[in-house]
């Protein structure tokens, strides 16, 4: 099998279920406990969010694990929201991730205005929207990075400036960035950072939030006051040691990874337009994350296509993990100003740290064998 689906989830990298199998057979103690087997797990935690905060440029105090990009967005949302009392204004965008705009719902819901701006054809947020939202009466701006459908790059540095000036804390979901692009505050400009593991070769269910040193922020969950009191539960200590010995990884690697997915994608890319010129490229005109093509194929069922395609040896997507299996049509490209009817043919084919010239070949002519076979109405002559 030819796994084409990063931005779901990536295998783990080499060195990243040694670490984790490490913590689970060689640290035994809880990190709170002042034994010496607690201190051995203390210390575990300790180097790994000195690994993070090094990699993302910040001091280690800010770094908060969670259970990944789900519980970090719930955190920076409801904590700066409940910090504030439940009023005010949250500023968001129409392509967010559910894990972002489903607690936004609930936020409204309990008293909070929140408005969603809408993006350019590119599934681009127009900072000059943001400048007029922004109002004494803003608590957050919350956009993300890089969106997970179409990789399009959002211009958070000038989001994070006007933000600054307004003074109103930004949090950026950077679950898809990370891993993909070089981290760092300084180009997230960002006081709430979400990031997770499990999409650029770490593991799944771990995750972190990077908090602005003089943010409020209400905890999420409460109890034995872990994580500085602003996350309790007993730390997943194989979890973050894996996330550690990734961001170890990282260290160095993004940018001539990111510079060999580039030339494997536009490769890809041009193959792919060839041979079914009809295609369109989701926001070919924004900057993109080096990884992602997300591909609108008229008189193309996405759905048939993945299922044709895996039938082949190859796993792509037919939009978000968390949204295929699903009949609606994903908001992203809706929001771009495609119509439902368009939407049905969306793939989205995310390559990732162990892809290979020779598998993105061999991709390019199941796709094309594929896209014909679904054409001509007999999806398994
Ligand atoms: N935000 C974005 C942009 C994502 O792509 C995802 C994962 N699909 C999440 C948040 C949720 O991350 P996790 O799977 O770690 O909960």
């Amino acid at each position: 099998m030819i796994y084409l689906d990063h931005n779901a989830t990536s295998p783990p990298r080499p060195g990243v279920a040694e670490a984790m199998m490490a913590a689970m057979t060689t640290i035994h103690g809880n990190p709170s406990s002042v034994h010496g087997p607690g201190r051995r797990a203390r210390q575990l935690l300790d180097d790994a969010r000195r690994a993070l905060a090094r990699l993302a440029g910040v001091h280690e105090s800010r770094v908060i694990f969670t259970s990944g990009g789900t519980e970090s967005n719930h955190l920076a949302l409801f904590g700066v929201a409940e910090a504030a009392g439940c009023q005010g204004t949250i500023l968001t965008s129409a392509v967010e991730h559910p894990s972002v705009l489903n607690p936004l719902e609930r936020l409204e819901a309990r008293g909070m205005r929140v408005i969603r701006l809408p993006v350019d054809s590119q599934g681009r947020v127009i900072p000059d929207e943001i400048q007029r939202a922004l109002t004494p009466d803003t608590r957050l701006v919350s956009i993300m990075a890089a969106n997970n459908e179409t990789g399009v790059l959002q211009p958070i540095e000038a989001i994070g400036a006007l933000c600054r000036t307004a003074k109103v804390p930004f949090h950026c979901d950077a679950t898809q960035w990370f891993g993909k692009r070089p981290l760092g505050v300084d180009t997230l400009g960002a006081d709430l950072i979400t990031l997770s593991a499990h999409k650029s070769g770490g593991p799944k269910g771990c995750g972190a939030l990077i908090v602005g040193a003089a943010l409020q922020l209400a905890p999420l969950l409460l109890g034995g006051g872990q994580e500085r009191g602003r996350r309790s539960g007993t730390e997943n200590l194989p979890g973050i040691a894996g996330f550690a010995a990734l961001a170890g990884q990282l260290a160095g690697r993004i940018e001539e990874e990111a510079r060999h997915t580039t030339a494997l994608r536009g490769k890809m890319e041009n193959e792919l337009l060839k041979s079914v010129p009809d295609a369109i490229i989701l926001g070919a005109g924004a900057e993109r994350l080096p990884n992602t093509t997300a591909l609108l194929i008229p008189g193309v069922d996405g759905e048939t296509l993945v299922m044709t395609l895996d039938l082949a040896g190859f796993a792509i997507s037919s939009g978000a993990a968390c949204a295929s299996g699903k009949n609606s049509p994903s908001h992203v490209p809706l929001a771009m100003g495609w119509t439902p009817e368009a939407t049905r043919g969306m793939v989205r084919i995310s390559l990732g740290w162990e892809t290979t010239e020779t598998m993105v070949d061999s991709f390019i002519s199941a796709f094309q064998r594929s896209v014909d076979r679904l054409r001509k109405g007999s999806a398994f002559a």
